[in-house]
């Protein structure tokens, strides 16, 4: 087998473990026996049955020697209509420069690559720490990043990489998130009689227009690399029958954060409303925040993303700064340690799509990459 035909087989390999939400513990076993080794220590942190995180240690027996860690997520997202699908989601079918799969491009490339590039550089005399973090549920709610964190994974680690595909960008910034529901609790009655009910469906909009007040100045500071806050109710459910007054509504709203405004200020506003509206007569409504995760940024100047941006230039990539959209495990990681990092990893713009691919050569570039990253963040550290 050819070097680069060992490459693209440890893909295809993962690439056929079907992890929507399940299996991760098959492709983290699939890792760990291809990276045995004696420099290696690999730990399985088990989430749930079938359900194992994974993190390789090169060069670090004890685990406890300050390192670059690299990391991404071992989950997928569904397939949606698998008939929409001119390439089946788990065959891993090859066809020209495309290898297609859910989870090609988000984010099965970039943990291959990751692996390929601690395998390769196992044959050379590099020497130094190295940590790998391979996450469950990241597409859920980031629920493996938020348990290695917990118990300290985090701690060694002084520089990070998080291989999302970046379509030949580097991420050095990406927005938080709030989602909540809001529940308003009424009295149901006849239709016709319905001065003896409480409309909760009513009461709910009173929220939802005091809600978009307390916000309102919010969504209109700037945060200079990630823009605006913005925030939509997404999701809304009252009533039961046409003829009954409501006495029961509730609706759930995604915000998305940014770093100059703290999560902490927005969840207040929310409240704040409900207090306000609470205040009238027969008004009860009940604001829960189901998730946070705080928006993210590291310095764009710092010589870690310079020293990576030069060696993404010099494959002839864009390697341009810039800021992400969608959440990663980056937030949860940065909640307690603070540690340069960039998000940047192999793929395009077909995350989350039918026929997710990469191409071949995004994955070969990204490993050659990794491999010379890591042998210079150890030169200049
Ligand atoms: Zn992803």
């Amino acid at each position: 087998m050819t070097p680069q035909e060992k490459r693209i087989n440890l893909l295809i390999e993962i690439l056929k473990i079907p992890t929507i939400a399940q299996n991760e513990g098959q492709v983290a076993t699939v890792l760990a026996n291809f990276l045995t080794d004696k420099t290696i220590s690999a730990t399985f942190v088990e989430y749930a049955p079938g359900r194992n995180n994974l993190i390789i240690d090169l060069n670090n027996p004890n685990g406890d020697k300050p390192t670059l860690a690299l990391s991404g997520h071992l989950d997928v997202v569904a397939t949606g209509d698998t008939t929409q699908w001119r390439h089946q989601p788990f065959s891993a079918e090859i066809d020209q420069d495309r290898i297609y799969g859910r989870g090609a491009t988000d984010m099965k490339a970039g943990v291959a690559a990751m692996t390929m590039a601690a395998k390769e550089l196992l044959t050379t005399d590099f020497h130094y720490p190295l940590r790998l973090i391979f996450t469950v549920g990241e597409e859920i709610d980031n629920y493996g990043a938020r348990q290695l964190t917990k118990v300290g994974y985090l701690k060694p680690v002084r520089a990070m990489i998080i291989g999302e595909p970046t379509n030949h960008d580097i991420w050095f910034a990406h927005k938080g998130i709030i989602d909540f529901t809001a529940e308003s609790i009424g009295k149901t009655a006849h239709g016709a009689m319905p001065q003896l009910g409480i409309n909760a469906i009513q009461n709910l909009l009173d929220y939802y227009n005091q809600q978009q007040i307390e916000l309102a100045p919010l969504l209109t500071q700037k945060d200079p690399d990630l823009g605006y806050t913005t925030a939509n109710v997404t999701l809304i459910h009252g009533g039961e029958q046409i003829n009954t007054i409501p006495g029961i509504a509730k609706l759930r709203g995604n915000i998305r954060t940014v770093a100059s405004v703290p999560n902490e200020k927005i969840a207040a506003a929310l409240q704040k409303a409900a207090t306000h509206v609470n205040a009238k007569p027969n008004h009860q409504i009940k604001v829960r925040v189901d998730s946070t995760i705080n928006a993210v940024k590291t310095d764009a100047n710092q010589p870690f993303l310079k020293t990576l941006q030069a060696i993404v230039q010099a494959q002839g990539w864009s390697g341009v700064l810039v800021t992400g959209a969608p959440i990663t495990d980056a937030a949860i990681f940065q909640e307690d340690h603070h540690f340069p990092f960039a998000i940047f990893g192999p793929g395009n713009n077909t995350a989350h799509q039918v026929d997710e691919y990469v191409t071949t050569s995004d994955y070969l570039t990204s490993i050659d990459i990794y491999k010379q990253l890591i042998v210079s963040y150890y030169q200049s550290n």
